[in-house]
This record gives C-alpha cells, structure tokens and sequence, in this order.
C-alpha cells in the first residue's frame, strides 16, 4: 500500500481559511514573552559576572526594563566585548554606560556627522570616486524568476511542503547533534523510556491546563510531543519560540502509549562563519522601501543621497567617502503600489503605476553609471504577491530598465558581490515573526531576522500575512549561509551580527504613514547603511537633516 506523506498536509493548508490555535493566541504569546524576558536577563546578569563584571543596581534596572522590547543579553554582550578595547576596564558597569551602548541604529561604527559643504564649489577638490575606476564584480548566485511554475493544486502545496521538510532535513542531519534522528514512526514504536532524536515540522502548538504540547509531522506520520514544565527554563523557552511549520529536531523519551516526551530543540542553526571580504575597499549602500508615489516619500532627502553618490554634496572627507560605493542593492518596495491596503488612494501622489514606475526610473537614473544597481521587488511592487517573488514585471518596470543598467532579480535572491554573498529578502515575513516569536517587535526586525538564519527559512510560518506560492522547491530555505542579509519591510534601520553574518535592516524613505502610526510603529527614514565589503564596517549617512 502506498504510504501517505503528510498526513495532515491537507489540514496545513486548510489553515488559511481558520485561526489555527487552540488556545488564545494572546495569552500565548504574554506568557512565552514573559518567560523568555525573565530567561533572557538571567542570561545577561551571568554573563556580566562571567566576563569578570558586575551591574549596578540601576545598570539592572535599566536592562530589566528594556527587556521588553531588546534582548539584554544582546547588550550585555556588546557592552563587555566594548569594554574589553578600553584602556582601563571598570569593575561595574552602570546605567550611563549601557545607555550610550544603544544610542545610534547601528551598534557599529558610524561615520563621523557629515560636515555642511562649503558654499563655493571652488575651493572643493575635483570628484574622483575610488569605484569609478573599479571593475565590477556582480555574480547572480540564485535567482527564482526564471525558475517558477505553479498553478496552487492541493497537490502542489504538498510537494512544497515536502521539499522543505526534506530541505530543512537535510541541514539538520548535517549536525553531530542531530545526526541520528530516526522517523517519527520509529520513535512511535521504540521501547518505553527509550532516547531518540526526531525530525518533524511543526504542526500545531497547544497549551491547556498549564500544559504544553507541540505536534511535529514527517512524511509518514505525526506525533504529540509533551513539554513538562520540570524542564530548564531555557528548554521551555526553546519550545515556546518554536513557529508554526518550521522543521526542528527533538530529543525526546518514548513515554506511554503514543507520546514522545521532549529534553531538547535542535534548530537548524548557522555555524560560526567568517566573512568573505572583498580584496579592495568598496561600499555597498543597502536601502529598500523607496515608495515613490506615496504622499509620504521623502523626495527631498532621497534627491540629497542622489546629489551626495554624484559628488555633489558634503565636504572633501564625505564625498571620499561616497567615492567608494560600487553597488547599491535595493531590497524591494521601490514604488507604493496601488491598491495594496484598503483607502491607500488617500495617501498616493501618484495614482497611477506606471506613472509611479516612471518616477521612480527619473531618480535611478541619476545614479552614477560606474555604480552598479541591484533591485529585487518587495509587496508594494508590480510583480505576483506570492513568495517567491519573480523579478518587477518588464510592463511596468521597462522605464527603470531603459533609464540605466540594473540588475533586476527576484525576490529572494543571492548575489555575490566583489566576492562578498549577499542574501537579499523583501522581508514580509518579519510581520508573521513580530506576531508570535516572543522578545522581538516591529521595530527589532533583526532579531526576527537572527530567528530566520536558526530556522535556515525566510518564511516558516504558512498561512499568515505571507503569501507562498507552492513552487516544486522550496526557494525560502537559506540552503548557503550569506555574509551579509539584508531586509527592508518594517521601515526600521537596525544591524546586528550573528554568528560572523551580518544583518541589515535597511529603513526606508518614506515618512510615517497613517497605517504605522494606528499600529504604533515608527519608522527610522532616510538614514542608509553602507557596508564596506572590504572591512565588513557598516556606516550610516543620514539624509534627513540638510547639510
Ligand atoms: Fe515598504
Ligand atoms: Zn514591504
């Protein structure tokens, strides 16, 4: 007899259509937030004291209370490794200290505050960009375009789903840890009390009675695995940060009958990497969600980092600076779009996308030719909505492409710059993580972009506010670790590096919008990373004062 895989496929694709968890979803995500906080600044606190330091009262309190919203432990880890350069190393660490550790979107350096620019060109030197004489080095690695075919059968969705639990196994398998995990169906039969390790996706998470339970599937069979609460708080906090439909490995105990007793989580994870660097030191500027079209795009301070690439802004040390940008990659939301979210029209300058499209193309074209233009779509974009994106659609985008050169590539996709690889993701998904993942918000997308590389997938969570389209491969695996990811969607500038990747945020250029505001979010415009490729060194130019 021929043996179903994914039992409950059907159920997981069903899911769409109803809210899928047991237990309100809200008291879920208070209690799994309110565990992992208190985890988290224990974390933080034996850390400090392990590096040989200790928090003052008020250095504590201070941590306790942005718990909230920033992982402690992040900061705690950031502060020692910045102490660690000073002359001479204090025994505490106080609240002033930690403050100033968070000043600034980026935790990296900054360039030193561009200086206004002498009002006689005169007395400026001729603008010679280092990159001009640089030849580039742009290789695409992947790019789904081409590669997408589906007509979104039942059928279809179940081979998706296959392919990224076997994906997703694969990596898995790769680990000592994980190395020999049996079936789902062998652990089911294996003697009492038993130690196995097992592969699943995660089918559904329920909680009753103060009781959790986590239902993992394989291609054959499914399982219910119980996490007692006798477990370390750490262990718990694993499994409550475990998203729907991702794959996880679980050390478990047959227990009686059909249940499988949980010790551990195994993620996929990204072993420690170092950074392939380019051989000369150019610059990649990394920026997203333009929005032309949008009563709120910052036109003015996006024409000010224009005036700024063509040498014609800021003074002799910024525009040396500038000189050295060779690539600028656009991760997506390049116009506004037009019907996208209900009464949009009432925020549009631009009403039409084509129009929009046309725009767009006058300010990219104004981009020095010697820099070389990457651009992927994101949801506001004319392209299919479903993950993955192919490229912006030749109808709309053909005034982009006529105004100058770019490299118009899908959405997500892997380039290769002056050897340096690059994973480039609109980011939808980070809506789906911000709702559940407990400790990370709207404005942390990179914590919530640190959970995607342990999860090695863009989009776990199937059914939400990301749309995936059941492609025979699941293109959303992050099968190579890339030395720089870079996201955009949440319209917040943050970095972080994990494990030697770097993560990039890259903010926008569109003011708040009526939207972000009902939702409480605020948005970091106008400020762009630049990467430099040679030293991995993330700077920031702002453009939203004038100089
Ligand atoms: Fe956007
Ligand atoms: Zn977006």
């Amino acid at each position: 007899m021929e043996k179903p895989f994914f039992v409950e496929g059907e159920k997981r694709v069903n899911r769409i259509l109803d809210t899928h968890i047991t237990v309100s979803t809200e008291r879920k995500q208070k209690e799994a937030k309110r565990v992992s906080e208190g985890t988290s600044l224990q974390k933080a606190v034996s850390f400090t004291l392990a590096s040989g330091y200790q928090l003052d009262k008020e250095a504590f309190d201070f941590l306790n209370n942005i718990a909230e919203i920033e992982d402690p432990l992040f900061l705690i880890e950031e502060a020692v490794k910045k102490i660690g350069d000073l002359p001479q190393k204090p025994l505490f660490i106080d609240r002033v200290f930690l403050e100033t550790m968070r000043k600034g979107p980026c935790a990296e350096e900054k360039l030193p505050s561009p200086v206004p620019s002498p009002s006689t060109t005169e007395s400026r030197k001729t603008f010679r960009p280092y990159a001009k004489d640089v030849e580039d080095q742009v290789k695409v690695i992947t790019d789904p375009t081409k590669k997408i075919c589906t007509t979104g059968t039942i059928t279809e969705y179940l081979g998706y789903f296959q392919d990224r639990f076997e994906r997703l196994k694969k990596i898995l398998q790769k680990r000592i840890d994980a190395k020999n995990a049996v079936p789902i169906s062998v652990a089911l039969k294996a003697p009492l009390k038993s130690k196995l390790n097992v592969i699943g996706m995660v089918m559904e998470k329920v909680e009753s009675k103060g009781k959790l339970f986590v239902r993992i599937e394989d291609l054959e069979t499914s399982a219910t695995v119980f996490i007692s609460s006798n477990l370390s708080r750490e262990i718990i906090a694993k499994a409550r940060s475990l998203l729907l439909d991702q794959v996880v490995c679980i050390s478990v105990v047959k227990g009686k009958s059909d249940l499988l007793i949980a010790k551990d989580f195994i993620l996929p994870e990204v072993p420690q990497k170092t950074l392939h660097k380019a051989s000369e030191p150019v610059y990649a500027a990394l920026t997203s969600d333009i929005h032309v079209g949008s009563k709120k795009f910052m036109e003015k301070e996006f024409s000010r980092f224009l005036e700024c690439l063509k040498g014609n802004r800021g003074n002799d040390k910024l525009r040396e600076f500038v000189g050295h940008i060779k690539y600028l990659v656009i991760a997506g939301d390049i116009v506004d779009g037009v019907g996208i979210y209900p009464d949009q029209i009432e925020e549009l300058a631009i009403s039409d996308i084509f129009e929009q499209y046309r725009e767009a193309a006058k300010l990219i074209a104004q981009v020095p030719d010697y820099i070389e233009v990457i651009i992927i779509p994101g949801n506001h974009d004319a392209t299919r909505k479903a993950l993955p994106q192919p490229a912006l659609l030749k109808d709309y985008a053909e005034p982009l492409c006529e105004a100058r050169k770019i490299h118009s590539l899908g959405n997500p996709s892997t380039v290769s710059l002056h050897g340096v690889d690059l994973l480039l993701f609109h980011g939808r998904s980070l809506d789906d993580i911000a709702a559940v993942a407990p400790n990370v918000s709207f404005d942390t997308p990179e914590k919530s972009m640190k959970l995607l590389l342990q999860n090695r997938h863009l989009a776990p969570i199937y059914g939400e506010r990301t749309p995936i389209a059941p492609e025979k491969r699941d293109f959303m695996v992050i099968e190579k670790i890339p030395d720089i990811f870079h996201a955009g969607h949440v319209h917040v500038l943050k970095c972080n590096q994990y494990r030697g990747t770097l993560i990039v945020n890259s903010g926008a250029w569109q003011k708040q919008t009526d939207f972000q505001q009902k939702m409480g979010l605020v948005p970091t415009p106008g400020i762009i990373p630049i990467v430099n490729l040679q030293t991995s060194k993330i700077s920031t130019l702002d453009f939203t004062e004038a100089w």
